[in-house]
């Protein structure tokens, strides 16, 4: 499942290509993703100038110069495919299509379809249902120590299930938890209302890092986000715990003192995490 790094690099491939830019057609092939789509979204999108983007979340918000805004989620399973425009087949699982004055044809892909779109006044975005309830973002300077100690106080559940509360924090995911996790050198199993204090001065930090760092490794050019099948988005990843059970942590000295990265599931998904670094 895409997270907030992925999303901002599929929203910056989706800048690159439709900012500023004239839809001069669109296509809904389906009448709903996990929700129904807006009502005539087709016809809302054609001949509207894209003014902007930006990212909420795991939300990506498209902005027109009707003084809507396109709202778009990935979901389990969503890609934007980036192509020249021209063909008239539909790819598979294909359910909105754009094409830009400027010749490009921007595609959503999603299979399993717990994507979404939606269309919201820009004016109002926040308000929006599924962005109403979402914490702070982490990159903003409002996400700091304070606030982030004060949406843990009381919380006994683990700190990991807690930072995937999109109300505590927005955008991270199982895998940036994981790393961030190792990097502020904290037990994904310690409760959360213990995380307060040090251990908060450092966990701040190591979300803010290991998200700028993903979304630097990214790229900064449309032609970096296109994947060579027209995707947008990148998958070089180097995650340092993540899907790395039983190697060495790189931060212990090595055996015998580390013991490997261990696996663990919590609320259904898997945990990353040295147990000797993390504490
Ligand atoms: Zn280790």
């Amino acid at each position: 499942m895409p997270e907030l790094p992925e999303v901002e690099t599929v929203m910056r491939g989706l800048r690159a290509a439709l900012e500023g830019r004239r839809i001069v057609r669109a296509v809904a092939h389906r009448a709903d993703l996990r929700w129904a789509l807006p009502v005539g979204l087709a016809r809302r999108l054609t001949g509207a100038r894209v003014l902007g983007f930006r990212r909420r979340g795991k939300y990506m918000l498209m902005r027109l110069d009707g003084g809507d805004s396109v709202l778009l989620h990935l979901g389990m399973s969503g890609r934007m495919l980036v192509e020249r425009a021209g063909r008239n087949d539909v790819t598979l699982h294909e359910h909105l299509v754009m094409e830009t004055d400027e010749g490009w044809r921007v595609g959503f892909v999603d299979p399993r379809r717990f994507g979404s779109v939606d269309l919201v006044p820009t004016a109002e975005e926040d308000a929006h249902r599924l962005l109403a309830e979402l914490g702070p973002e982490p990159l903003d300077a409002a996400f700091d120590v304070a606030s982030l100690s004060g949406a843990l106080a009381g919380k006994r559940t683990p700190i990991k299930t807690a930072l995937l509360d999109q109300k505590v924090v927005a955008g991270l995911g199982n895998i940036y938890v994981c790393e961030a996790l190792f990097r502020a050198e904290i037990s994904p199993l310690r409760s959360a209302h213990t995380v307060p204090g040090a251990r908060a001065t450092r966990l701040v930090p190591a979300i803010k890092d290991t998200l700028t760092e993903a979304i630097a490794a990214g790229g900064s050019s449309l032609r970096d986000y296109v994947q060579p099948d027209g995707e947008l988005g990148y998958f070089q990843h180097a995650w340092k715990v993540y899907g790395r059970e039983g190697e060495m942590c790189g931060r212990c000295p090595g055996k015998p003192v580390c013991q490997g990265i261990r696996r663990v599931v919590q609320s259904g998904r898997s945990t990353f995490y040295c147990p000797r670094v993390q504490r």
